[in-house]
């Protein structure tokens, strides 16, 4: 049975508690620990694949295709493992699943309720984390704040999950806020003070004590948080706030958490191996030169939609030597002819994934001024679909081209429904998920970045490359470098006469990480490094 590690949080969302679970994983996986995180969210949504990013931000696809909550991302980034669909668990699910049963008859006339279970199938889902033998550690985040109304069924699971264990296969760890006072220059430790009383009044007493803070923590308030919140003074952990996230693992290891931890558990200490990652972050902060890569999108206001596109870019930066610049750039302005002298600013463009008409226009424009121009370009999913329109319409003179996504009928639908997607309505989960093989055309520049036959990557989409047009394509030279084995999917397409257009079905973005930079990520960094040493600075030509 692996040790488990509940994750709570109170006094304000959004402190970075996903980050701080990821990052204690980190330096347990230095120990030589094998780590797997669950992250509990406690709303209703089955899963965040139909909610908008405003309200959600990124959806993080897992190998077996489950659509998450993007914590996940940070999971997977920091541990450098694969997780599955039973590592995110929502409220939705929990219900659905109970009143299904209820249904078929499986409670023999029982009454269903809160405990025990809807807290047994939470249960269920947390145990089945550690279910695989070699699994050490399971960290499990509670999405919210302790107090919120949605929150208490799973508090109340992990309350009894202590009492089934034991405090020695247990251990909560509680992350807050502190407060500043401008006008008195003091941090307050009394919003944790009241998160802790919350956690009590369920049943739960932390052991180690988070304090996120955007000022210096001193000792004397780590003091006062152990002495009113019962914890030991050296698991009180200041964790002030760090302009780039992958420092947290060493932050918390230079805080000695990662002993702590151990001896409250009983394991064996041993020298943590935080040797890579520290390399990464010097790197990451002293690279002198920089790379500057629009991302060109519609949520741009809203960077959390674009998060592991985010990490994808900066971690290809690390090998080349060079810090990363992104210049945020709204699809919607390049259709009213705004904001192409950031463009013209720039080494490098992606355009990401997306859904719906909303900004394709600026984002096919967008497409067109790196083809012009030279300029290197990844598209991603939805990159590579508009990259297809935009070579259509403007190489291969077919003006109406599009995808049956946002206009039917289109004479030229070169980007069109899947066949196994005609006739689904039900929205929930049923987009192609998931990871698909990939073999790659040799010679291209899809499988010199990569350096195999085929690979695996992960999808998230109900659109493809419509095969009627692969011949005018081909003849006008695109490539395809990437196909489904059965060679029925392009899976990557790539311009021949371009130093690096390049556009995926899949979102390479959730496969990379600090330590393994995605290959297309980095050749797309690299191209764009060399295109920043003969920038010219090109004019539009084409009329907007
Ligand atoms: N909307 C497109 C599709 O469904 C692209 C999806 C995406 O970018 N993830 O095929």
């Amino acid at each position: 049975m692996p040790r488990f590690i509940f994750c709570t949080g109170g006094v304000v969302s959004s402190v970075g508690k996903g980050v701080t679970a990821a990052s204690i994983g980190r330096i347990l996986k230095a120990r030589g620990l094998k780590v797997m995180i669950q992250k509990l969210d406690p709303y209703l949504n089955v899963d965040p694949g139909t909610m908008s990013p405003y309200q959600h931000g990124e959806v993080f696809v897992t190998v077996d295709g489950a659509e998450t909550d993007l914590d996940l991302g940070h999971y997977e980034r920091f541990i450098d493992e694969n997780l599955n669909s039973v590592c995110n668990v929502t409220t939705g699910q929990i219900y659905n699943e109970v009143i299904a049963k209820e249904r078929r008859g499986d409670y023999l006339g029982g009454t269903i309720q809160v405990i025990p279970h809807i807290t047994n199938e939470i249960k269920r889902r947390v145990y089945e984390v550690g279910k695989s033998q070699d699994v050490d550690i399971v960290i499990v985040e509670v999405g919210g704040t302790v107090g919120d109304i949605e929150g208490q069924p799973f508090f109340e699971t992990l309350r009894q999950m202590r009492s089934e264990l034991g405090r020695k296969n247990t251990m909560f760890v509680h992350v807050t806020f502190l407060p500043y006072i401008g006008a008195t220059g003091e941090l307050k430790t009394k919003p944790t003070q009241h998160s802790v009383r919350e956690l009590r009044s369920i049943g739960i007493q932390p052991h180690v004590i988070i304090a996120r803070s955007d000022h210096e923590v001193s000792d004397e308030i780590a003091h006062k948080i152990a002495l009113f919140c019962d914890v030991d003074v050296e698991a009180v952990i200041p964790l002030v706030t760090t302009d780039n996230l992958y420092k947290v693992p060493l932050m918390l290891e230079e805080a000695n958490l990662g002993d702590y931890i151990m001896r409250y558990f009983g394991l064996e200490q041993v020298e943590p191996d935080l040797g890579e990652w520290r390399r990464i972050v010097k790197k990451m902060r002293n690279n002198a030169d920089s790379v500057k890569i629009a991302i060109v999108g519609k949520y741009v206001e809203l960077h959390d939609a674009y998060m592991s596109v985010k990490e994808a870019l900066a971690h290809a930066t690390i090998p080349t030597d060079h810090r990363l610049e992104i210049e945020w750039v709204y699809s919607g302005d390049l259709e009213k002819g705004k904001g192409f002298e950031k463009l013209e600013n720039v080494d490098g463009i992606v355009v990401p994934g997306g859904f719906g008409y909303r900004g394709i226009e600026g984002k096919i424009q967008a497409a067109r001024y790196a083809r012009e121009n030279n300029i290197p370009y990844l598209g991603l999913c939805l990159g590579m679909q508009v990259m297809c329109i935009e070579f259509a319409r403007n190489v291969l003179d077919m003006e109406d081209a599009n995808s049956t996504e946002f206009e039917t009928p289109t004479d030229h639908p070169v980007i069109d429904l899947m066949l196994d997607q005609r006739g689904i309505t039900n929205m929930g989960g049923t987009m192609r998920l998931g990871v698909y093989p990939c073999v790659l055309t040799p010679g291209t520049k899809a499988a010199r970045a990569y350096g195999v036959d085929r690979v695996d990557e992960r999808h998230r989409h109900r659109f493809e490359f419509n095969n009627a047009f692969r011949e005018d394509f081909l003849k006008g030279g695109m490539v395809f470098s990437g196909l489904s084995p059965d060679e029925q999917l392009v899976e990557i397409a790539e311009l021949k006469a371009h130093p690096f257009m390049v556009g995926s079905q899949f979102h390479p973005e959730f496969q990379s990480r600090p330590t393994r930079p995605h290959p297309l990520f980095l050749d797309f960094i690299k191209s764009s490094i060399a295109f920043s040493k003969t920038r010219k600075k090109v004019p539009l030509k084409q009329e907007v």
